[in-house]
């Protein structure tokens, strides 16, 4: 039993300095293991063909490959540790996934959407940072219109599941985080938009996080996905993992016991972790 508990603390989704992250990888995983943490993945923003202020250089790839490498042998038997990236995908702007799978040999990889492209316009919309900042590009970019923001947001998430297959969904409904309180997500075109999404995670076998950010961060009351589409991934047998999506080391396992409990309650059983080199279930 000792076992299955210490196998809890996994967290496939961490960033570092060689992102926006605050702290190198070695200091990360020198803090996750004195926290007990069991499974750690070094998932940094990929790099962008977009100027911006959170990814990764192109040209740091093979130092980002080598400094994992070295934590690889350094903490042998104290984590495990994986080599992955947290990748954006914008059409025709964004690097393939298998672009980075060529060049690196990750363990797996994070498929999030941080920016949303205009279908005409092409304009990207940044749905993270500044809570005023992102809701006047929204307006700006999207004529005031929400529901076609959002409807984008997730029609961009599901082709990136169609086309790269992420072997994670990274905080699939974050795109509510700074708009949330303008509109209802209870409205039949915003489930609408969720069943679709979860039905192309379903049958691409990907796996959705349940993210803590939005929660620790006091910047949004509730997982990304919310409770109520981690229900229906229970319901439709869609697996999911935990992840804080840490920053910092003291990050790492912010909000766990809560929404594990949440997790146990609605009926999950377990969490996907990675199990000599492949995807199995450890108990929550
Ligand atoms: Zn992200
Ligand atoms: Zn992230």
């Amino acid at each position: 039993m000792k076992d299955d508990i210490a196998l809890q603390n996994l967290c496939l989704h961490t960033h570092n300095i060689f992102c926006d992250g605050k702290e190198d990888i070695n200091s990360l995983i020198n803090n996750a293991v004195s926290q007990g943490i069991t499974q750690i993945g070094i998932s940094s923003h990929a790099p962008l063909k977009i100027k911006n202020k959170w990814s990764m250089e192109l040209e740091q790839i093979d130092n980002y490959v080598i400094e994992i490498a070295q934590a690889k042998i350094k903490y042998h038997n104290k984590i495990e540790i994986f080599t992955a990236l947290e990748i954006d995908y914008i059409k025709d702007k964004t690097y393939s996934f298998d672009f980075f799978r060529n060049k690196m040999s990750l363990d797996y990889t994070i498929g999030s959407i941080h920016l949303v492209s205009h279908p005409i316009s092409k304009e990207l919309w940044f749905i993270d940072g500044d809570k005023n900042n992102s809701v006047d590009n929204m307006n700006r970019i999207f004529d005031n219109n929400v529901r076609y923001a959002i409807e984008n947001y997730f029609a961009q998430t599901r082709e990136m599941i169609r086309s790269q297959k992420p072997d994670i969904i990274g905080h699939m409904d974050k795109v509510i985080m700074n708009i949330g309180h303008l509109f209802d997500p209870n409205s039949l075109w915003y489930r609408d938009e969720i069943t679709k999404t979860l039905l192309e995670i379903k049958k691409h076998k990907v796996i959705v996080e349940a993210n803590t950010r939005g929660l620790y961060k006091g910047k949004w009351n509730d997982t990304f996905p919310s409770k109520t589409i981690l229900r229906q991934c229970l319901n439709m047998e869609i697996p999911i993992t935990l992840s804080s999506d840490a920053h910092h080391s003291s990050e790492l396992l912010l909000s766990y016991d809560k929404v594990r409990q949440e997790l146990k309650e609605m009926g999950f059983m377990y969490l996907k972790g990675r199990i000599n080199n492949k995807w199995g279930n450890f108990p929550i």
